[in-house]
């Protein structure tokens, strides 16, 4: 096998290693010579043989050698291994006074020895150099001792079994050599396999650090963006409005407002996708009448389809359960993004959106939905990749009127996810495409409860409310109280929270408008001081952060609304006029 070249790191924890692997066949080696020695001892006295008393007094006296050496051991002074080691040649030489003592027969040694040698192949885990001392003392010690003390020849001694101690000691430091590397290689293994895995942990850590990195960098990089998009979508539409009433359409404000509102699409979409994709999107099922949804949707799909003159049908199964339970505004977005696509990119012809019920069970309803259009298609090449975001098939692009984010399939993929299920694609260019996909939704067919609508006051005739609005923005500031004073919405405005406490302290507000992040004193806290004096008064976030957990912060320190910046007129009227009991036109 391939020599592995051992870093100077791994020696000295391979050192530690073994000394913790080797811990109990030291002291088993140690201990079975203390025990064994004295025994073979009383062998020697029990068949009367007087060697006993030369060998008695021998192995004691070794024996309290050893537990000296255990002893060192047990204070730490000397390793296992070096306690084993210094025990082996003690005993060696020892066994090499005992022979040149007188002996009738080798044979009883001979047969003693050579198991001394195997049980420590077997037992021992020693680098190679104490295993050849231990063996180069026996092959020396155990002949010079017979050769120079003792009145037997050597022959005799090798007649009467030496040769296999000799061998047993020759062969002992392969032995010790083999199955050390093999530990030693095993844990190297172990060892680098570790180290591996601690790189690939590492790496790991250092990727989900870059993508919480990158996700927060774009929530707090689109607050920022947002801010600012807000005053200008909202001024543009005003704009726009005032402008209606002129005799001379104005090309260059329709222009501005065409990119306003693109670029606000724009942001929100990145937003969805990366809120969805770092996991921060759960689906919020809730009973629905899904003819109800259909219809409405059906409403929101019409304009468009008129303007260009293309066909729009919405064949709905009309064995529908009554009831849905399921996400209806997740579900909405994904449906709405495939008809406006099929719509944008279908010159003359139809846009079908089919909503078929193919199984049912007691708990569930299997329904297929899907869109197909007459429109350009989508060529083989690129059906694969249509799903990634910013994807945009060629020479699509360069119509205005066909623009987009690049980013409503890949948003409309990663909720059908959520919904585990996945939107399919069959398209053919010059023909059209047809996107569907297939859930399980649990239903019911009790009708859902209507809960009886408030009395309200028609927009048109707004009734006597006064509004305070918080917010550090110069431009969103304008904004809200351009917006109010166009509904004849009597109104204040405060620049921080400080100002919105003190001047709700003051007066009587019917809502309180509040951006979240405001110097000198921050929406939080502000609201928290004005629920103190007024635990009713509804209260609504104003903030162009896309944090989620900000969101559940502001709903728990009392808030009575989020709503999100960038925003065009008509969506803040609607978020606002239910709190002030107003219906919304
Ligand atoms: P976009 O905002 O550009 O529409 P999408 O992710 O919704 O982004 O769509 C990506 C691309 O897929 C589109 O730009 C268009 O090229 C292609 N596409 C999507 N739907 C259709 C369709 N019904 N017919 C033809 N092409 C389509």
């Amino acid at each position: 096998m391939k020599d592995i070249h051992y870093s100077e790191s791994f020696e000295q924890l391979w050192q530690e290693e073994a000394e913790i692997k080797t811990r109990v066949q030291n002291r088993l080696f140690c201990n079975t010579f203390l025990v064994c020695n004295p025994l073979s001892a009383i062998a020697f006295f029990l068949s009367g043989d007087p060697f006993f008393y030369t060998l008695l007094p021998a192995h004691m006296l070794s024996g309290s050698i050893i537990l000296g050496y255990m002893f060192l051991n047990y204070r730490k002074v000397i390793s296992g291994q070096q306690m084993s080691f210094y025990a082996f040649v003690t005993l060696i030489c020892f066994y090499a006074f005992l022979l040149s003592r007188p002996h009738h027969s080798y044979v009883q040694s001979c047969i003693n020895l050579t198991l001394a040698v195997i049980f420590a192949g077997l037992v021992l885990r020693w680098p190679l150099r104490y295993a050849l001392i231990v063996s180069l003392l026996g092959l020396t010690l155990y002949p010079a001792s017979i050769h120079f003390f003792s009145d037997t020849s050597l022959t005799e001694f090798f007649e009467q079994g030496a040769v296999f101690v000799m061998v047993a000691h020759i062969v002992f430091p392969f032995v010790v050599k083999l199955n050390y590397s093999k530990d030693k290689r095993e844990f190297y293994f172990r060892y680098t396999l570790q180290q591996q895995n601690d790189a690939l942990e590492r790496q790991k850590t250092i990727a989900e650090q870059a993508t919480r990195a990158k996700t927060d960098f774009l929530s707090m990089m689109s607050h920022e963006i947002r801010t600012p998009l807000n005053g200008i979508v909202g001024m543009v539409h005003l704009m726009i409005q005032e402008e209606e009433h002129s005799e001379k359409p104005n090309d260059l404000l329709n222009t501005l407002k065409f990119s306003a509102d693109h670029l606000m699409a724009v942001v929100n979409d990145v937003l969805d996708f990366n809120k969805i994709n770092s996991n921060h999107v759960i689906l919020d099922p809730q009973p629905f009448n899904p003819f109800e949804l259909f219809d409405i949707l059906k409403k929101t799909f019409d304009p468009k389809a008129n303007e260009k003159g293309i066909s729009l049908v919405c064949s709905i199964d009309p064995g529908l359960p009554a009831q849905l339970v399921a996400d209806r505004l997740r579900l909405s977005q994904v449906i709405t993004n495939l008809v406006h696509n099929a719509i944008k990119f279908t010159a003359n012809g139809s846009v079908v959106l089919e909503v078929k019920e193919v199984a049912r069970t007691p708990e569930a309803v299997t329904i297929d939905f899907s869109v197909t259009d007459t429109g350009i298609g989508i060529p083989n090449a690129e059906q694969a990749g249509i799903f990634e975001i910013f994807t945009q098939v060629r020479a699509r692009t360069h119509s205005d009127s066909v623009s987009g984010t690049g980013l409503g399939l890949a948003i409309s993929r990663e909720l059908m996810r959520l919904f585990d299920s996945e939107i399919h694609l069959e398209s053919e260019e010059g023909k059209g495409s047809r996107f569907s996909f297939r859930l399980s939704i649990p239903y019911s067919e009790q009708p859902v409860a209507v809960s009886q609508p408030l009395p309200v006051a028609v927009a048109e005739d707004i009734p006597e409310v006064r509004v305070l609005v918080a917010d550090d923005n110069k431009t969103n500031l304008v904004l809200a109280t351009q917006l109010l004073k166009r509904k004849n919405i009597l109104h204040d405005t405060a620049s921080n929270g400080q100002e919105a406490y003190e001047m709700f302290r003051q007066n009587q507000y019917d809502l309180v408008l509040m951006d979240l992040r405001m110097p000198v004193m921050d929406g939080f806290e502000s609201t928290g001081l004005i629920r103190q004096l007024d635990a009713r008064v509804p209260i609504i976030a104003l903030t162009a952060s896309a944090f989620e957990n900000e969101k559940e912060r502001a709903m728990a320190s009392g808030f009575s609304g989020y709503f999100i910046k960038p925003f065009i007129p008509q969506d803040f009227y609607d978020y606002i006029f239910p709190f002030l009991g107003i219906a919304s036109t």
